[in-house]
């Protein structure tokens, strides 16, 4: 079994519904440890950056614009295939199209506000995991 680790980010709306519980609640069900968490509110370069695969993309700046409108928790999950067991939980990026028992089928308000972001390959999370966090604000689990 690979352990895997990824990056995953409770978006505005999911801070701003108190929903960050309910989803590290269903990370940590899931099987998923969180390593290093932090609250920030991303600047615009910070939100343009991160996104910037997407910038080329018609909701590149609704979505930048979102990204920044308030603070987010960005976490560092780890597990066996932690990057398909996190997507698998979040569920598609339109909640109505998201599988039932999903946080996006259950939580999310549209496929923007879809309350959470996961990496969605392994060279994809070590960038975002780079992105937020340096090698010393991981903590590896000891117990
Ligand atoms: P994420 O990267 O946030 O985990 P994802 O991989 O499911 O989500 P992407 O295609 O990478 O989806 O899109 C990144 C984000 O951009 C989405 O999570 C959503 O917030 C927003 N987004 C994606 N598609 C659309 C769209 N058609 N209209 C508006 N916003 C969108
Ligand atoms: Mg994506």
């Amino acid at each position: 079994m690979v352990i895997e680790r990824t990056l995953s980010i409770v978006k505005p709306d999911g801070v701003q519904k108190n929903l960050i519980g309910e989803v590290y609640r269903r990370f940590e069900q899931a099987g998923l440890r969180i390593v290093a968490a932090r609250m920030m509110h991303l600047t615009q370069a910070q939100a343009e950056g991160f996104y910037a695969v997407h910038r080329e993309r018609p909701f590149y700046r609704d979505l930048v614009r979102y990204m920044t409108s308030g603070p987010v928790i960005v976490q560092v999950l780890e597990g066996e295939n932690a990057i398909e067991k996190h997507r698998e939980v979040m569920g598609a990026t339109d909640p109505k199209k998201a599988a039932r028992g999903t946080i996006r089928a259950d939580l999310a308000a549209s496929i923007e506000e879809n309350v959470c972001h996961g990496s969605d390959a392994p060279d994809t999370a070590r960038n975002e995991i780079a992105y937020f966090f340096s090698q010393s604000d991981l903590c590896p689990r000891t117990r």
